[in-house]
């Protein structure tokens, strides 16, 4: 290294890191002597107390597999009760215990020495901070999907490992940042990240230079482990081989040589895989050729593909919308990946930079914003939960979903419920869940002086506003009498891991559910204001209604009020759909009626936006 960078942007990866930052305007990764970039995310704890990182820990892994431990990210901002399902990947005990009354720290057990996943690591970030040359600041990234607390755990691991964390940024979004799309005036884009042990697709927006992520899928249990595992077992089939799980050196053999033969695969037609363990008395050669491995793996790229569809359809997009698709992760350098995911979206990916390089490169130069290097401002974080207001009735009405980048703004226009009210009432609900009730309340307020007018006439803007530092103030002002309030709110404040996880869990599982109970208010305030409505022309224009007329719409109006009592749905939709039918040659007569007393002194403008 020839110079120390101030401020660094870290790839912190399941299986491998690496640092990157800006020289002389242009990203560069951070090689050591030998050109070598990534840092294997593998510590080994030696007996005298010595601890390694990178590829001389992986190295060990091969004579020492107990005293190793991988996967650390996976650990990251979770509790035991969420990690039974990763228990069988992470060879080591994992331990909670309640540091203070009601609070819990997970510990991973090694050699008898118990670790917080956040002083794993930064035992990592350490090594490659040294690579560095030991800056002091630097900008971490994590996955799409991270939640709050999982943020929390990667910023607190910088800490500790002596790094100022200007920011955590999403990784699909680094990766955009590093081909430069942030250029483009606006578009979208298709993250497609294929690592060693995880999947994610990511839909990007692109506005002005700021991103968006429109949605995410993945696979926490898809990557290229999963293809050096399907060599092993072809291996392992044909050695005839046998309780090999509980033979960690043997099964750290078989690893390492499976995938030695898929790198290879890469760039070759066909790889042999070299087995030599000469204290077993194992000598053992295979040829693999690429089409045979392009079979092994066809399984994981369908499914993997199964996620990129399911993240288009979350974003409301067709493969053919995507601007650009950019490849990241290690196993992206696979011929036959490259292959599916093009034909998948129907273009050319971006491969000009190295996969496993890009987000690093992306974060150096959001590090290298932040520090000031740069002028043209982009600011990347994300709301973790989405934030609403609630509305008559008690659903929730979100303006800023989840994962919208900040700064956020969102503005929607609400109105009063009842002629000549004068105030209204803004509650402010974090959440996933479509009721109130299901959300957490952050805050309320009330806009008062709103001059009387008839029910629907105020034009009230609610906007909220998340600023860079995730605070979000919520300003309500009535368009024709210029009242305005408003009120400032911490919104992840106080938020523990449990409570994000469940949150975003709950709202999946009572998606079906809430969506009834949502339905039926909003069908149901519906019907009590067109009631309303009804009654007020019936009072004012009646009078010109034929009989038939005058008693088709008595009944619909008994049929509303029915339906109300009953509680269903489709009976209360069904009512309201024949009460708007049959009030039609009412609202015309009103509308006539009303249009010719207004339109003196209004648009007609105006008059439809009165309407909404
Ligand atoms: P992370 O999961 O930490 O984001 P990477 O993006 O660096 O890690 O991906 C690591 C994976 O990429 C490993 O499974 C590794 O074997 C695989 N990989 C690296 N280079 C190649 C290559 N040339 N061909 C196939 N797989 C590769
Ligand atoms: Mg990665």
């Amino acid at each position: 290294m020839q110079e120390t960078p101030k401020v660094v942007g870290i790839d912190l990866g399941t299986t491998y890191s690496l640092a990157a930052y800006v020289r002389d305007g242009r990203p560069v990764v951070v090689r050591d002597e030998r050109g070598i970039a990534l840092v294997p995310s593998v510590i080994s704890f030696h007996e005298d107390g010595t601890v390694l990182v990178g590829s001389a820990a992986k190295a060990r892994a091969l004579a020492d597999p107990e005293h190793t431990i991988f996967s650390v990210k996976r650990l990251m901002g979770r509790s035991l009760d969420e990690l039974r399902r990763e228990q069988e990947l992470i060879p080591h005990q994992l331990v909670e215990r309640e540091v203070e009354p009601g609070r819990k720290v997970l510990h991973v057990v090694i050699g008898g020495r118990e670790h917080t996943p956040e002083e794993l690591s930064a035992m990592i970030l350490k090594e490659v901070r040294r690579r560095a040359g030991n800056p002091t600041k630097a900008v971490i990234t994590v996955p799409a999907y991270f939640d709050d607390t999982q943020r929390q755990a990667t910023r607190d691991a910088g800490r500790i490992a002596g790094l100022d964390v200007l920011r955590i940024v999403n990784e699909p979004t680094a990766a955009a940042l590093a081909y430069g799309l942030d250029q483009r005036k606006q578009g979208t884009v298709a993250v497609y990240d294929l690592g060693g042990g995880t999947f994610d697709c990511s839909i990007l927006s692109i506005q002005n230079g700021v991103f968006r992520v429109l949605s995410t899928h993945g696979d926490t249990h898809l990557g290229g482990d999963d293809f050096d595992r399907a060599i092993m077992t072809v291996v392992v089939r044909e050695m005839g081989l046998d309780s090999t799980k509980r033979d960690p050196e043997l099964l750290q053999h078989l690893r390492d040589a499976a995938e030695k033969t898929k790198i290879i695969l890469s760039t070759l037609d066909s790889a042999d895989f070299v087995l030599r363990v000469p204290s077993r008395g194992i000598d053992y050669r295979r040829t693999f050729r690429r089409a045979e491995f392009e079979e092994l793996i066809r399984p994981w790229i369908d499914r993997s593909l199964d996620c990129c569809r399911e993240a288009l359809r979350d974003a409301e997009c067709s493969p053919e919308q995507i601007d650009e698709v950019v490849l990241v992760g290690g196993s992206t350098r696979i011929p036959y990946v490259r292959q599916r995911v093009a034909e998948f979206f129907g273009k050319p990916p971006h491969t000009e930079l190295n996969p496993d390089e890009v987000v690093a490169l992306g974060a150096a130069i959001q590090a290298d914003i932040l520090a000031g290097g740069r002028r043209d401002m982009l600011l990347l974080d994300v709301v973790p939960l989405s934030l609403g207001i609630e509305t008559f009735g008690g659903a929730v009405d979100k303006l800023i979903h989840r994962n919208s980048t900040v700064p956020a703004q969102a503005t929607a226009r609400y109105s009063t419920q009842f002629d000549g009210q004068t105030a209204i009432q803004i509650n402010i609900y974090q959440g996933e869940r479509e009721l109130a009730k299901d959300c957490r309340k952050l805050g309320t307020f009330t806009l008062s002086g709103i001059p009387p007018m008839p029910a629907m006439m105020p034009q009230v803007d609610v906007t909220f506003l998340v600023d860079a530092n995730g605070m979000l103030t919520v300003r309500a002002k009535e368009q024709r009498s210029g009242k305005e309030a408003s009120v400032t709110v911490q919104p992840s404040h106080g938020l523990t891991q449990e409570e994000v996880e469940r949150l975003v869990l709950e709202s999946v599982e009572h998606a079906h559910e809430d969506f009834t109970a949502r339905r039926w208010i909003e069908l149901k305030n519906k019907a009590e204001t067109d009631l309303r409505y009804t009654e007020r022309a019936l009072s004012q224009v009646g009078g010109e209604l034929s009989r038939e007329q005058r008693e088709a719409v008595d009944a619909a109006i008994v049929a509303v009020q029915r339906a109300i009592q009953s509680g269903d749905v489709d009976t209360l939709h069904q009512a309201v759909a024949e009460l708007g039918k049959a009030t039609q040659p009412l609202a015309m007569i009103n509308f006539n009626a009303v249009a010719r007393a207004v339109l003196k002194d209004q648009t007609l403008e105006q008059i439809d936006a009165a309407k909404l």
